[in-house]
């Protein structure tokens, strides 16, 4: 990447700062569209990580190694990526178009119709075909149990379980990662948004901070950055916001004060669930699941397998004794994973202290209520297709068998402290809105109210959280506002 001369004075027409799924579709589209574009990144360019979960280079590629705490009664982390790419260096490779039950939600808060799905349709059908999306779902291998028990659960139960849409263009790196998928082994968005981009002029300059945005007459007129320790001045003509769910609140704050954004981080949970079944699952051979559980989704639950990473399911089972490890280590073959994911209630409080992200949440009652109900559906199906064992993610009293009442289980031991939680699915921190008030800066074409030729299109300007995974949705959410701003 293009390291930046000591003296050098840079100007751009465009300026887009980070190169997670927002920026990436701005850096395309402005650079086809023959656009003068730099594209700056805090992290560094991690195409090469190497295949191991825990390498330098893959730790690296997060923010803060990969955990991000958040001060909760729960246990609870947030991660969220750090380099060329942003989270979709590090992302699972899904896909998805956004929920009908979340566009109808949209327009009707908005008072829009923008937001409908033969509006966005285009968009996402240039983003599949660019990410070469595998929808056919050939993954359906003998290894791939878990899906295929996921699959059987949907067809006796009549229960809606649909194919996953992922961009996972190989199926050599098997279930090395806990929720994402290596760079390498998905068409990613860094080679097919980025890398070839770069070709038609696009600049980047990676390791390349933005800290503050500096005003002039109701416009910005610079940014400050900091580079190899150095502090430079951009000058651009137009300023992209896309640092993601937690940066781009915060460079909103750093340069315009802690009042300016009154800032909430909507989000999805996930609770991971380790399952011994009877048979032999063979987990750590299959790819990325292939099926998810779609039957709860208009509630705000998703259920589906999750990569299966020996060392990563032991890490999470620290808490057993030495012997009980052992034993599960002998019959490890007959281990999947699960995730329950849930589209949180309460939003995470985003705090600037001194320049430090600070997170704090709390689980809301309505979600724990949700959770024991989807737990107990949820583990009693698992038990009926052949599991013996469940591990759930609890503090304390993490296993259940057959025997167990769940109901009653889940009433005594699904509470705020006893939860382990993680969450990689940050939004709406920024979200637009119809006018300005104190969450909301930006309008509905994601330009700020305040300064003309300032515009967001990363995950906090989406209005609300997606239920499903939304690198789609902010990639297309981001084409649109592109098209309405710079066509
Ligand atoms: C492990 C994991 C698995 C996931 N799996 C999926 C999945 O399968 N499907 C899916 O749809 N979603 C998934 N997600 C979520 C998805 O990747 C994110 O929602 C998406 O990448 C967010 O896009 P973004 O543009 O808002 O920001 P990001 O992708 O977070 O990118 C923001 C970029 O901006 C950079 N930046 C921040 N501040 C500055 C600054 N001041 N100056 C310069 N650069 C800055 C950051 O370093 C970062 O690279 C996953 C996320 C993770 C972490």
């Amino acid at each position: 990447m293009i390291e930046l001369d000591k003296n050098e004075k840079i100007n751009c027409e465009y300026l887009i700062i980070g190169s997670g799924a927002g920026g990436s579709v701005a850096s395309k589209y402005l650079t086809d569209c023959g656009k003068d574009v730099l594209l700056i990144e805090e992290g560094g360019h991690s195409e090469t990580i190497k295949l191991d979960t825990f390498s330098k280079s893959f730790l690296n590629s997060w923010r803060n190694s990969g955990v991000t705490p958040v001060i909760s009664k729960s246990n609870f982390a947030f991660g969220e990526g750090m380099c060329l790419g942003g989270g979709t260096s590090v992302n699972g490779g899904l896909v998805w178009r956004t929920p009908e039950i979340i566009l109808k939600e949209w327009n009707k808060t908005l008072n829009t119709n923008k937001f409908s799905s033969n509006n966005l349709s285009k968009y996402f059908i240039e983003i599949e075909k660019n990410l070469g999306l595998n929808l056919s779902q050939s993954l359906n291998t003998p290894e791939n149990k878990e899906s295929l028990k996921l699959l059987e659960m949907g067809e006796k139960k009549l229960l809606k379980v649909v194919k996953i849409p992922n961009s996972i263009n190989s199926s050599e790196e098997k279930n090395k990662l806990t929720l994402g998928q290596l760079s390498n082994s998905k068409n990613s968005i860094l080679q097919k948004y980025i890398i070839s981009s770069k070709k038609k002029g696009l600049r980047v300059f990676t390791k390349c901070v933005a800290k503050k945005l500096i005003t002039k007459d109701n416009e910005i007129n610079s940014v400050e950055v900091i580079t190899n320790n150095e502090k430079k001045i951009i000058y651009a003509k137009n300023v992209i916001l896309a640092c993601g769910a937690t940066q781009t609140p915060m460079l909103l704050k750093n340069s315009f004060g802690n009042n300016y954004l009154k800032s909430k981080i909507q989000n999805h949970l996930n609770l991971r669930i380790g399952v011994k079944f009877t048979e032999n699952m063979q987990s750590h051979n299959g790819t990325l699941f292939t099926r998810q559980l779609q039957e709860y989704l208009d509630d705000g639950i998703l259920i589906m397998p999750t990569s299966f990473n020996k060392s990563n399911f032991f890490s999470s089972l620290v808490k057993m004794s030495n012997d009980e490890l052992s034993l599960i280590e002998r019959e490890i073959n007959n281990f999947s994973s699960f995730i329950i994911q849930l589209q949180s209630f309460n939003k995470i409080n985003l705090n600037n202290y001194f320049n430090q992200t600070i997170l704090s949440y709390n689980i809301h009652e309505l979600d724990i209520i949700k959770l024991r109900k989807y737990f107990s559906i949820f583990c009693s199906m698992l038990f009926e297709f052949g599991a013996e064992l469940i591990f759930l993610p609890f503090k304390k009293n993490f296993k259940i068998n057959k025997k167990d009442n769940l109901v009653y289980f889940f009433e005594k031991n699904l509470v705020p402290k006893n939860l382990e939680m993680v969450s990689v699915h940050g939004m709406s921190s920024a979200k637009m809105g119809i006018k300005k008030e104190n969450d909301k800066v930006f309008n509905l074409q994601g330009c700020s109210f305040d300064f003309k030729n300032l515009f967001c299109l990363d995950s906090s300007i989406l209005p609300s959280s997606t239920i499903e995974s939304p690198q789609g949705t902010i990639m297309a959410v981001a084409s649109q506002i592109l098209e309405e701003n710079f066509n």
